[in-house]
């Protein structure tokens, strides 16, 4: 067999697979951009896996299997994806990623990654002061807002006096909170029952009026409340949490305050819809996912602390009282402070657009995307045949299609068909989510280029598909 090696590394083959993969990029943004294709095509998933069990690469150059793959995946850039929320990359920030993908160094230790973690720093730095947090604050960047809401909630309870056994440990979250809190403490052994989840109001906010006598119940049934989790905000609805309010709570009764703003945490770039965050400069800890409304590829997210102790206490041995040299640790170790060991330059990918775009570019792709859901939104109010759920904070709207004569079984029936043909015609992708058993159209806006008459496209589409199933 010969030998490959050389081959494998070979600098000339790179440039010439990589102009032809920029080539084949670009033509796809263009393609995507100009609604030239499909935002999805759709096949069952035992068709996906049959054709790549048996797919081959016929000639010797790889940019086929890009192809295919392009292909074969739904295309984020295109204005027609209104669904899960995910950015569309910044194609910068994923040139820095094809750059971190070659150098490759390993980020647990200053030498593994010396450039990319100072660099780490200057982007933590900048989020903090955009919370508005004081120079004591710290932060890092880690692998996924479910793995920063771990590892803030451990922080939490390492920050407690080690005698207090888990099972009397209890955390107080809205009932709308996402899933992966709820992942995290069971993997911190809490149980469904030392969860307390607080009621929302019919806005969907965390009703905080309730906080006192919650907190009371659980008291009386023997648990510590450690934590008070804030949505900003909840992923299903897009409705904020008063994190104010939630704020003077934890601060009366000395808890920890964690932020989960894995989609909304980004509007502290925001002039317009920072507002809406009013009190997260309290938090202890916060979570920024990059990759849903900062421009950034996945994973990518941001876990911040108000006192850098904190920063490093998740994985700490000791409890943080007790640390003797917490004003010493090194900054610059990262992976003392982050589950991973090893992980990307993921900060690089921020930067590149920090620098060359200045930070405004967040403040605009923020603002642009909360925009875009509040115009939806006056558009389905003025639809006969569309009921809008709630006046919307965020790029998330939840809506549905509604004829005056049907009653909610056939009105849920008929959603859930317009979201399954919208899916599989692949013209337009949206999601759907059912609140207080009712079934509702989702859309997130994050594309900038969606514009009203993307909008009016689909709102005409979704009619057209109701008034077909309707008859049938
Ligand atoms: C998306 C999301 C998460 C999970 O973040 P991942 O990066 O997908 O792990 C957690 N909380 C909220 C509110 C979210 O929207």
């Amino acid at each position: 067999m010969a030998n490959k090696l050389d081959e494998l590394y070979n600098p000339e083959k790179f440039k010439e697979f990589g102009d032809e993969l920029i080539a084949l990029i670009t033509a796809h943004l263009k393609a995507s951009h100009h609604e030239e294709i499909e935002v999805n095509k759709w096949s069952a998933p035992e068709e996906q896996l049959a054709y790549w069990q048996t797919y081959e690469l016929k000639n010797d150059n790889p940019n086929a299997l890009f192809k295919a793959i392009i292909e074969r995946s739904i295309h984020v850039h295109h204005p027609k994806y209104i669904g899960h929320q995910i950015s569309p990359t910044a194609p910068l920030a994923a040139l820095a990623g094809l750059l971190s993908a070659i150098l490759n160094n390993g980020m647990a230790v200053y030498e593994m990654g010396a450039a990319a973690t100072a660099i780490e720093k200057v982007v933590i730095d900048t989020i903090a002061e955009k919370i508005g947090y004081n120079e004591n604050a710290d932060g890092f960047i880690t692998s996924g807002g479910s793995l920063a809401n771990l590892t803030a909630l451990l922080a939490a309870k390492q920050s407690l006096e080690p005698s207090i056994p888990v099972e009397k440990l209890g955390v107080m979250v809205s009932s709308e909170a996402h899933y992966s809190t709820e992942k995290a403490l069971r993997i911190m052994g809490i149980r469904d029952e030392q969860i307390i989840k607080i009621p929302i109001n019919e806005q969907f906010h965390m009703q905080t009026e309730l906080l006192d006598s919650y907190y009371e119940n659980a008291v009386s049934r023997g648990l510590h409340i450690f934590a008070v989790i804030g949505s900003a905000p909840s992923t299903s609805t897009g409705m904020h949490d008063d994190l104010q309010q939630i704020a003077a709570f934890c601060s009366k009764k000395n808890i920890w305050f964690h932020v989960d703003g894995a989609h909304g945490g980004a509007a502290v770039f925001s002039s317009k819809y920072k507002p809406l965050l009013k009190g997260i400069e309290y938090a202890d800890s916060i979570t920024i996912d990059g990759h849903k409304m900062l421009l950034m590829p996945s994973i990518m997210s941001f876990l911040m602390f108000k006192n850098r102790q904190h920063s490093y206490a998740a994985f700490q041995q000791k409890a943080v009282y007790l640390w003797e040299k917490a004003n010493e640790e090194d900054w610059y170790d990262l992976a003392k402070r982050t589950f991973e060991c090893t992980k990307s330059m993921m900060s690089i990918q921020f930067y590149v657009l920090l620098k060359y775009y200045g930070v405004e570019i967040f403040d605009q792709f923020v603002t642009r995307l909360y925009d875009l859901g509040r115009i939806f939104s006056e558009k389905i109010n003025s639809r006969k045949k569309f009921q809008l759920f709630l006046t919307p904070q965020s790029n998330i709207v939840c809506f549905r299609y509604f004829l005056d004569e049907e009653d909610d079984v056939r009105l849920n029936q008929l959603n859930n068909e317009i979201r399954a043909e919208l899916l599989h015609t692949g013209n337009f992708y949206i999601v759907q989510t059912t609140l207080i058993n009712t079934v509702y159209l989702r859309v997130t806006f994050m594309n900038p280029k969606t514009n009203e008459q993307t909008m009016d496209e689909l709102l005409d589409a979704i009619e057209t598909i109701g008034a077909s199933k309707n008859r049938c």
